[in-house]
């Protein structure tokens, strides 16, 4: 793969939608009502698609699996926002879901390589780790916000300006 300008918007309806008709039509779906909220003026950026379509990907079903793991315990309007915004220099995209949270020991755990809270072949814990890096290697960063039973917001953060290759 290689940088090109891309329209995240596009990119976001495509695989945030491929995510979730993937999660219907698996073994355990369940009601998530998705809202996207996309800044029609943003900028595009300088991304590696393919790459960055599977950060998309994971952030969407590690959603997707703690709207479940609650929604088992629990009835409420499990809900997915997909957002985007941009100020001088940064793009934003906040994946804000009101799922279970992360309890504040794992916060720092789960960026890490094989840390998993799913029980057998469930997760590999490789979700998180494989986006930081492809986000770094964009230059960009990932931030996370999560209070328990209140749900968790992933904020991507990546530069307007091409990186140097
Ligand atoms: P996996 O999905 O295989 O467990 P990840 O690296 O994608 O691996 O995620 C690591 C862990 O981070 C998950 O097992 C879960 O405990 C936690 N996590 C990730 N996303 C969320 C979320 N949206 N809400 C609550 N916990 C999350
Ligand atoms: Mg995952």
């Amino acid at each position: 793969g290689k940088q090109v300008p891309t329209d995240l918007n596009s990119l976001l309806k495509e695989y945030v939608n491929l995510a979730y008709h993937g999660m219907r039509a698996g073994k355990k779906p369940i009601e998530v009502e998705i809202e996207l909220q996309l800044d029609d003026s943003l900028q595009e950026v300088s991304l590696i698609s393919e790459d960055f379509s599977r950060v998309i990907l994971n952030l969407s079903n590690n959603a997707f699996d703690a709207l479940r793991e609650k929604l088992e315990k629990k009835t409420f309007d499990a809900k997915l926002v997909v957002k985007t915004e941009q100020d001088k220099d940064l793009v934003r995209i906040l994946f804000k879901d009101n799922g279970p949270g992360i309890p504040e020991e794992n916060k720092n755990k789960i960026l890490q390589p094989f840390f998993t809270t799913k029980k057998g072949t469930e997760g590999t814990g490789l979700g998180l780790s494989i986006s930081h890096d492809i986000v770094k290697a964009h230059g960009g960063n990932i931030l996370i916000e999560s209070e328990p039973g209140m749900g968790t917001t992933f904020i991507l953060e990546l530069a307007k300006k091409p990186i140097a290759e």
